[in-house]
């Protein structure tokens, strides 16, 4: 909705028809009397606090296609590049002469705008400030990291108070709806994507969701500080999944295949009998997608003892060392 459908006229309504569809909309959507009509409140005093200035209206209703040629300079050079392009054309004599027309009206159009600006600047301090940027913290799991996820951040964003437009005082009276703050804090909620493969520690930026610009600044961005939880046994590395897994000494000496639980699901490895602790395994494609590339998952076994061995176990691992007659350490100083 423009600002004239908002208040509910039209761009030919004089101020006064303005200003009373304002207060008839202010009166009846003001957070005082109606707590869940902040929002339209808002959207209210923004577009008046245009339209009630003479100089913002002519600007918006030159940049919105709503100006009405009334023997302004603004009109007429906004209206006359039509015919002369026209006529460039069929004289080529004439193109410098127009050309230079043209470069006059231009200007006129502009300074006309840059005018009215620097006027309202100097009268209402009204100077576009870009908003803040704000900065916040998101913890994910490893899991959410590896696979992707999505976060709803509720930001606080502090705006111009729409009632006293920052001016803190309304007749005298502390303004009631900022409390005499001049701003005014509104939640937002902001549905954020955080692909998959993000780095603990990187920092997302989201554009134009920081706090707003106000006379026509831009709005600061959001940040995200993203936070991986850490995890013992696996990590990544670009786009390779890097993982520790435990083997029992048994399927260290005689090998096999063992599962291997992902975010996924499983996957398995084959260990060749022998295994030492320490040994490292590729499996290509396991990794993360990344960039239209799939990484690999590298797994590096350590044997492990498993921590509750029965009594039967026991006596087998007793059996083993009597038949052992190899020494392991025999070439110690010398390997
Ligand atoms: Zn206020």
């Amino acid at each position: 909705m423009n600002f004239y459908e908002i208040l509910g006229v039209t761009p030919d309504s004089d101020p006064a028809e303005i200003k009373s569809a304002y207060r008839r909309l202010a009166r009846k959507y003001h957070p005082d009397v109606n707590p869940s009509g902040a929002k339209k409140f808002k959207e209210i005093s923004r577009a008046y606090d245009t339209l009630s200035d003479e100089s913002k209206r002519k600007q918006y209703d030159i940049l919105n296609g709503f100006f009405k040629s009334a023997g302004s300079k603004a009109s007429s050079a906004a209206e006359s590049p039509k015919p002369k392009q026209e006529k460039t054309k069929t004289s080529k004599d004439k193109k410098s002469e127009n050309k230079s027309t043209d470069d006059k009206n231009f200007s006129q159009f502009f300074g006309s705008i840059f005018e009215n600006t620097a006027k309202s600047k100097k009268t209402e301090k009204n100077m576009p400030q870009n908003g803040e940027n704000i900065t916040t913290d998101v913890t994910i799991t490893l899991q959410e990291a590896v696979k992707g996820t999505s976060r709803t951040i509720n930001v606080v964003h502090s705006e111009l108070c729409p009632r006293c437009r920052g001016r803190k005082f309304i007749n005298g009276a502390k303004c009631n709806v900022c409390s005499g703050s001049g701003e005014y804090s509104q939640h937002k909620r902001i549905t954020v994507k955080i692909p998959a493969g993000v780095k603990n520690g990187s920092k997302l930026r989201i554009k134009g969701e920081g706090a707003e610009g106000r006379f026509g600044g831009k709005n600061g961005d959001l940040f995200l500080n993203i936070h991986v939880e850490s995890n013992k046994r696996v990590k990544y590395d670009g786009a390779d999944i890097l993982c520790n897994v435990p083997i029992t000494p048994f399927e260290a000496v005689l090998g096999g295949e063992i599962s291997i639980k992902t975010f996924d699901g499983s996957v398995k490895l084959k260990l060749p009998a022998g295994t030492s602790s320490g040994q490292k395994f590729r499996l290509s494609g396991q990794g993360l997608k990344k960039n239209g590339k799939t990484g690999d998952m590298i797994v590096t076994v350590t044997i492990e003892i498993p921590k509750h061995l029965s009594d039967d176990e026991i006596k087998l691992y007793e059996k083993l060392k009597k038949l052992s007659a190899h020494d392991i350490r025999e070439n110690l100083l010398n390997e």
